[in-house]
């Protein structure tokens, strides 16, 4: 069974498409394609990859539940859910937190703040690679004995409510903004400008931040707008590479440091300190907002179309993958899992226009034989529906293709 979150996606995309209609209508608009495919490209990538991660937190939750639980509180009892919302909400906090104050758990958390836009797409890009560490800010709610039941209701609870507050088109909601988590004070969290860095961290509740030192209200933005995304920028829609890249740069700064307390320390200091040593033989540029430009590279019309047909095709396959992944046997999950990936990679590249991403985009469409194979060897879908359906799909992907790669621009960014 995928986690509770994957139900909502569909009520996802219904207010994503919302606010980019209201996005129209306003003329006012806060989504680009390219950076809004990337984020729903991580967002799917990190699904797919949770159907063999997601055994972790819940399988360490049961354990810790089961062998070191205080007391036993059970799940018909009002008050268990609300110390369960609560309580998720508070290690939530600190989960946040530490996402964003040491190394190691923000190499992971950064996939969330690397789209340079915010609006509901940047709400679905999420990590790939939290399994890592999100078991560990927990373990206290299974030591109070709070029931798996409730601890997975309420971590879905507090998730799904962050979905709307990913917003430019709602402004200041007054004393909502600062009692609750809001479009409002969530922007200050996402913003790079200094006011805004380490700001905001609640999931649903405002509470902790102002009791933890960690509240910004939201200035003007005619006396400071805010700029989105992350110190060092991305520079990339390949998905593999935004989930990767601050992990590969703790790794190269431990190669360069040069005694074991940096080492250690590396993984767990604040984001941002680096080895001496490391400094010294690879001085990172210092940080300057007002030298910031949006990662913006230009794809022609045709290929803009490309990518978004690439992903109405991608974004189905997946999700049904991640629904039924759990009827298939391991070899066909990981063939199916690896297509998921290497097709969002693909159009990452496209996005991106990077060099030779025609090559790749023909042996994407080679590769459809993939999912054609596992609908029908696994389900039993009729060989004709299957093949015919494949082939439509991707003789309108060609004909997009064809146009698209015909007058390939400059890379410009
Ligand atoms: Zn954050
Ligand atoms: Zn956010």
């Amino acid at each position: 069974m995928p986690n509770a979150i994957v139900y909502a996606i569909p009520a996802f995309f219904v207010l994503l498409l919302l606010e980019l209609l209201w996005s129209f209508w306003r003329r006012r608009q806060t989504f680009a394609l390219s950076d809004s495919l990337s984020s729903i490209s991580l967002g799917l990538g990190g699904q797919v990859l949770n159907i063999f991660a997601k055994g972790l937190n819940i399988g360490i939750y049961l354990l810790a539940y089961k062998y070191l639980a205080l007391f036993e509180l059970s799940p018909s009892q009002w008050w268990v859910w609300a110390i369960g919302l609560i309580g998720y909400d508070f290690c939530y906090y600190w989960h946040h937190r530490m996402g964003h104050e040491t190394n190691l758990v923000w190499a992971s958390h950064v996939v969330h703040h690397s789209s340079e836009e915010f609006n509901y797409s940047t709400a679905m890009r999420q990590t790939s690679t939290g399994f890592f560490t999100n078991w560990f800010f927990y373990w206290p709610l299974a030591l109070i004995g709070l029931p798996p039941l409730v601890f997975i209701v309420s971590g879905a609870v507090v998730l799904g409510y962050q979905f709307w507050i990913h917003t430019r088109h709602i402004g200041s909601l007054g004393w909502f903004d600062y009692c609750f988590a809001s479009p409002s004070n969530h922007r200050v969290h996402h913003g790079q400008n200094d006011y805004c860095v380490d700001r905001n961290y609640g999931g649903v509740l405002m509470l902790w931040d102002h009791l933890f030192g960690s509240f910004a209200k939201e200035r003007p933005a005619q006396e400071e707008p805010i700029i989105y995304g992350i110190h060092g920028q991305l520079k990339t829609f390949d998905p593999i590479k935004a989930n990767l890249h601050k992990y590969l740069g703790l790794l190269e700064d431990f190669r360069l440091a040069d005694n074991w307390r940096d080492r250690l320390k590396l993984w767990f200091a604040p984001p941002g300190w680096r080895p001496a040593a490391a400094h010294r033989l690879k001085p990172h540029p210092p940080h300057d907002i007002s030298a910031f430009r949006i990662y913006r590279p230009r794809i022609s019309n045709a290929t803009a179309l490309y990518c978004l047909l690439q992903m109405a095709l991608i974004m189905p396959l997946g999700m049904g993958f991640i629904a039924f992944a759990f009827q298939l046997s391991l070899p066909w999950q990981l063939l199916g899992a690896l297509w998921v990936l290497a097709s969002l990679w693909v159009l990452g590249r496209t996005l991106e226009n990077a060099p030779g991403n025609g090559r790749w985009q023909v042996l994407w469409l080679c590769s459809l034989a993939i999912p054609a194979a596992i609908a029908h060897l696994q389900w039993g879908l009729p060989i004709a529906w299957v093949v015919t359906l494949f082939s439509v799909a991707s003789l309108v992907l060609l004909g997009t293709l064809v146009r698209s790669l015909r007058r390939p621009l400059p890379l410009e960014v």
